[in-house]
């Protein structure tokens, strides 16, 4: 159920229309202990008291991190990376009962946000930012495919000649690209025909513009269909997108050439391919 930037992109912009000018009342957290002592939550949990009595100004994203800004400086950032639920409900008292996080507004309104795997709940003055790692990947870091920059050009320019695998050119914290995940990446991989072994430097300018298509493409389209179909959203709407590549494909055939769906370890987790229609 991983969170990568287009259903980063959806929840920000969910949150942008729900969120701005409401005045938060209390947070909680709840179950938390293990997150912190992994770095996915603040150690001290009195941070998110800073929350407390600010009100939201306004929610971007940027990579796979959701960044909702408060007035008075400080910041709440959200990245259920590898997993988690971040909902928003109208009345408090409709909150789901399972979250590591709450944030109840003036009015009635709360968010609550459960990580189910990998991931961040930070919150954080703006000074403190770039602490995070998350911070600095998603918001310093790399190109963003929903950005104007993101051209053929600049994309050929930035993979061409770099003698790493395309996992590492794509995906983590020395990518040209914020945003995209394993999951992502084997679905970009397919839909381009490049097998996940292929290294940047091989590429050649048809499939370097392959590529660049196929991520546009994914990010499109996944944003088009409300995210991935494993995901829900602000309000618990499953996404419509079924990736074309993936753990999803396990023991079936190719669509495209009929082939059966392999499976690799690679570049340190598993990665699944069509091993015609992937060169
Ligand atoms: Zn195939």
């Amino acid at each position: 159920m991983s969170v990568e930037l287009p259903e980063a992109r959806i929840l920000a912009e969910q949150m942008m229309v729900a969120l701005p000018g409401r005045r938060v009342k209390r947070v909680e957290l709840r179950d938390c202990e293990k997150l912190q002592r992994m770095g996915f939550v603040n150690r001290n949990p009195e941070d998110f008291s800073m929350l407390v009595g600010r009100t939201v100004e306004a929610v971007l994203s940027r990579g796979n991190t959701v960044r909702v800004t408060l007035d008075g400086g400080v910041n709440l950032l959200l990245a259920p990376e590898y997993g988690g639920l971040v909902l928003f409900h109208r009345d408090e008292g409709e909150a789901a009962a399972r979250w590591h996080l709450m944030v109840g507004f003036d009015g009635g309104g709360a968010l609550t946000v459960r990580l189910t795997s990998m991931g961040l709940v930070l919150a954080a003055r703006d000074g403190d930012l770039t602490g995070s790692y998350m911070y600095r990947r998603d918001f310093l870091g790399g190109l963003s495919p929903l950005e104007d920059g993101f051209t053929l050009e600049r994309f050929t320019k930035l993979v061409s000649g770099v003698n790493r695998g395309l996992k590492q050119v794509l995906v983590g914290k020395d990518a040209v690209l914020v945003g995209l995940s394993n999951s992502a990446f084997m679905d970009v991989i397919y839909r381009a025909g490049l097998h996940p072994r292929r290294r940047a430097s091989s590429l050649c300018p048809r499939e370097t513009g392959r590529l660049f298509e196929a991520v546009m493409n994914l990010v499109g389209e996944r944003m088009s269909l409300g995210g991935k179909d494993e995901w829900v959203d602000l309000y618990g709407k499953r996404g419509g997108y079924a990736p074309r590549m993936g753990p999803n494909l396990l023991g079936r055939a190719c669509p495209v050439c009929g082939s059966g769906v392999e499976r690799i370890q690679h570049g340190g987790g598993a990665v699944y391919l069509c091993p015609v229609c992937q060169v």
